[in-house]
């Protein structure tokens, strides 16, 4: 497999990329579900209550039953996984229904490093144009220094005057993007999203310096899924 298409973890980046997951994507019922009884080696599993609802019940002598709710049960089973070392067999197990893909155990060529090896499933992927992620991504808060340095570099005076910056005392200041020019508002949908010549198409009025959140999007397959992209993945895809 070529290397742009897997990413190595260590233990740690595992756990790091796990929390992440779990608190960027909420109502992850059916993962939770899977992953109870791998983490409590089956001893504890979960049932939904309701809508928000669900209930942890540990089975045997001590048998009891708690009530969470979807991101109660995600902290619950985050901790669970950070208290114990579990082998990497585990872990690759834990990664490949968390991340929906391909992962196995292996050492990094470079450093030597046991650790997760993941398949990306990006290295073919083709963007279709469609705009969702345009549209209907949360990126207001997703602009950084490096974005803004680039500009103030390049002179975009056009892009600048649409970013909000937030100014701290002790620390680094923090970027808003992107702001409408009349008022402190931020526009709902990227104002650089433009009709492309092909029907039902979209492009971007800055594709080539866009800021580095829309460069990387999407991240993963599960990321383009849980977020409405229409992207293929597939080599042999136009
Ligand atoms: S949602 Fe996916 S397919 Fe649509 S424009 Fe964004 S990256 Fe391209």
């Amino acid at each position: 497999m070529d290397e742009n298409e897997k990413i190595f973890l260590t233990r740690k980046q595992v756990l790091d990329a796990i929390r992440m997951d779990f608190v960027q994507y909420e109502s992850q019922f059916d993962l939770y579900q899977e992953l109870c009884p791998i983490l409590t080696d089956s001893r504890e599993f979960i049932s939904q209550e309701g809508r928000n609802d669900c209930l942890l019940i540990t089975r045997g002598k001590k048998s009891k039953t708690r009530r969470m709710n979807d991101q109660e049960l995600g902290r619950y089973l985050l901790n669970t996984l950070k208290a114990n070392s579990y082998p990497l067999s585990v872990l690759a197990e834990i990664c490949s229904k968390v991340f929906r893909t391909t992962s196995w155990t292996g050492r990094h060529g470079k450093t030597g490093v046991n650790g997760i090896w993941i398949k990306t499933d990006m290295a073919f992927f083709k963007c279709r144009q469609c705009g969702n992620c345009c549209r209907n991504l949360n990126y207001q808060k997703d602009c950084t220094e490096k974005d803004y340095r680039r500009w103030k570099t390049l002179g975009r005076e056009d892009i600048l005057e649409k970013v909000m910056i937030i100014h701290h005392e002790s620390i680094a200041p923090e970027y808003r993007i992107w702001i409408k020019l009349d008022s402190s508002q931020l526009y709902t949908e990227c104002p650089w999203l433009v009709t492309a010549s092909s029907k039902g198409r979209f492009e971007c009025e800055i594709q080539d310096v866009k800021p580095e959140f829309c460069r990387q999007y999407p991240l993963t397959r599960k990321h383009a899924d849980m977020t409405g992209c229409r992207g293929t993945f597939g080599q042999q895809c136009s």
